[in-house]
């Protein structure tokens, strides 16, 4: 696997990757972010929304304000609160006096089994959309699919005057989506995929990280296959008597970076979650059985 921060990117800059719809790279690569966080700026003139602002990092919300130039921020709008999303929110609203308009905040404990660093704890919407809900600037419309499983509060934008669609970490070109228990839910995640693939009218995708998704319904199709695919891995492993998440793993993913393996044991976690509650699976101890 190339290591994510040795492809050349072009941090801090904005690129027009299709009409109405600009491009900002945050410089926050690593193995879960790809190349890093994109931002997304979506109108012409005006206004203009602003689509996952990224981590604080001034450079970054420098740059977003740069491509602003003379027009005003109607809306600052996050898919989800994952720290590597949402964090900028918060200084480019006090910066600019724009809203924070989009998915709910998530309410998880300090510590505990609800606990979870990777959460944004200081998000604060101005107000929250709910499935179907829109915002509207001048020449644009982003309507609210939502669409929970990698985290519960996940929403994708779509600009119906393009077709395009901003999927934040639903569905992303260059990796499958990490789906994390106990707030991450397969089930969900599977029928938001679904969901997607029954929408026609999207053209394109705009992931949060990695390019473009240009043929999006024939790679989410891919990705259901995929996940199905991993469920019959799964329930193979527990088959040949393996029923911890953590002797499953090295037969799974051999070959895959090892620093993705705990990740992976999560998304494993949550396929088994998903299997139990479909009752083909048992759990007793975090030992996982087939169910007899
Ligand atoms: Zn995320």
């Amino acid at each position: 696997m190339t290591d994510p921060s040795a492809i050349a990117a072009p941090y801090a800059e904005a690129e027009q990757v299709g009409p109405l719809v600009r491009r900002v790279l945050a410089r926050n690569p690593s193995p879960f972010t790809y190349t890093g966080t994109q931002t997304y700026l979506v109108g012409a003139a005006g206004d203009v929304a602003v689509i996952d602002p990224g981590p604080d990092e001034t450079e970054h919300i420098d740059a977003i304000l740069a491509a602003t130039g003379n027009a005003r921020i109607a809306a600052i709008m996050c898919t989800h609160t994952h720290r590597d999303h949402s964090p900028a929110a918060t200084p480019l609203a006090a910066r600019t006096g724009a809203p924070i308009i989009g998915c709910a905040p998530l309410t998880l404990e300090d510590d505990g089994p609800r606990a979870d660093a990777a959460f944004d704890s200081h998000y604060r919407p101005d107000r929250v959309l709910a499935d179907g809900e829109a915002v509207a600037g001048d020449g644009w419309t982003l309507t609210a699919i939502a669409t929970p499983g990698h985290t519960s509060n996940h929403l994708c934008y779509a600009l119906p005057e393009t077709g395009a669609l901003f999927t934040g970490d639903h569905v992303m070109g260059w990796s499958t989506s990490v789906v994390a228990p106990p707030d991450g839910d397969m089930s969900d995640y599977m029928e938001s995929l679904a969901l997607l693939y029954r929408r026609e009218q999207d053209t394109v995708y705009y992931p949060a990280h990695g390019p473009a998704v240009e043929k999006p319904r024939q790679l989410v199709r891919g990705m259901i296959g995929h996940r199905r695919q991993r469920e019959k891995q799964i329930l193979r492993q527990l088959e040949a008597g393996r029923h911890r998440i953590g002797d499953m793993i090295p037969h799974m993913y051999k070959g895959v970076d090892e620093r993705l393996w705990p990740a992976a044991g999560r998304s494993v976690h949550a396929h088994l979650i998903d299997l139990e509650r479909r009752d083909l699976v048992t759990s007793a101890n975090d030992k996982w059985s087939l169910r007899a």
